[in-house]
């Protein structure tokens, strides 16, 4: 970790590594050990302006939103960081499902340049050399996965509702198809909101305990209220779908705690922009 963040330097379990330049983004220490393309990128180094400023990946949800033509630009400026451009991505078409979708030869540019998926579609896995695949967060989890000798790779989107129904599991899955094993593959959870900021009602928790009781110990009790841990909830749920501990890498940087470098819907709501995540074999 190089950097301290508004004063919040990242624990010592950070994975973190920081590559600083024109656009910074965040990678990890585990999945760079392999050589594996990826980044996690921040709001800085765009061309978006306002409450969008400036690395923005989505025209937005609330009254003010940000222009296609800026959005497409600010994909460039982060394909470009892989030797690629926008039309080479796949983008996710978000709706908080657990959907997870083979991304084919044919779905280069969905999203950017082709029309985007018709569907909910949360998660990405492809076997495709340079198909960059991105999950938009701000505050959610984004997750990276790629097998070690980097012939299938992952993206996901997981909030609190892709993290209990499954989606992690549902990649790994979907990765396995290919013939790789589990043990070969690692993973990447990228910045998010953090255990010191996530607080869920008890109906949130509910949902977790009606899928696996253990899954209480990712809340702690804050009044009436519950501080939900989702770096935890998705390791362990990767643990207990057969990847070893030591094949996956938090990155533990809080979304909301560092506005300098990161959107976060619990601080803005629905003014503000949205980060990405890329993948790519
Ligand atoms: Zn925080």
């Amino acid at each position: 970790m190089q950097s301290s963040l508004n004063g919040q330097t990242a624990s010592f379990t950070s994975d973190a590594v920081f590559i600083d330049g024109k656009t910074p983004y965040y990678q990890s220490r585990l999945l760079n050990e392999y050589g594996i393309r990826h980044a996690f990128f921040t709001r800085i180094g765009g061309v978006s302006e306002g409450v969008f400023e400036s690395l923005n990946f989505a025209e937005g949800i609330g009254e003010i939103r940000d222009s296609e033509e800026r959005v497409l630009m600010n994909y460039d400026i982060a394909a470009k960081c892989f030797g690629l451009s926008a039309k080479d991505v796949c983008r996710t078409y978000q709706t908080h499902t657990s959907v997870v979708v083979l991304a084919d030869e044919s779905k280069r540019g969905v999203g950017i340049v082709k029309p985007k998926f018709d569907f909910g579609v949360d998660g990405l896995v492809t076997t495709e050399r340079d198909l960059l695949l991105s999950v938009r967060t701000a505050d959610c989890v984004p997750v990276l996965l790629c097998d070690k000798s980097k012939s299938v790779c992952a993206a996901v989107h997981a909030g609190w509702r892709g993290t209990v129904g499954g989606i992690t599991k549902n990649a790994v899955e979907m990765m396995c198809e290919s013939g790789i094993d589990k043990s070969e593959i690692l993973v990447a959870i990228g910045p998010c909101i953090g255990k010191c900021c996530y607080e869920v009602g008890e109906e949130v928790r509910d949902e977790f305990l009606a899928v696996d009781p253990l899954y209480g110990s990712f809340f702690t009790p804050n009044g009436q209220k519950f501080m939900l841990d989702l770096n935890k909830a998705n390791e362990e749920i990767l643990v207990g779908t057969g990847i070893p501990r030591q094949n996956i890498s938090r990155l533990d940087l809080c979304t909301k705690c560092n506005e300098n470098h990161f959107f976060s819907h619990r601080r803005n709501g629905t003014s503000r922009g949205t980060m990405s995540a890329f993948i790519c074999l």
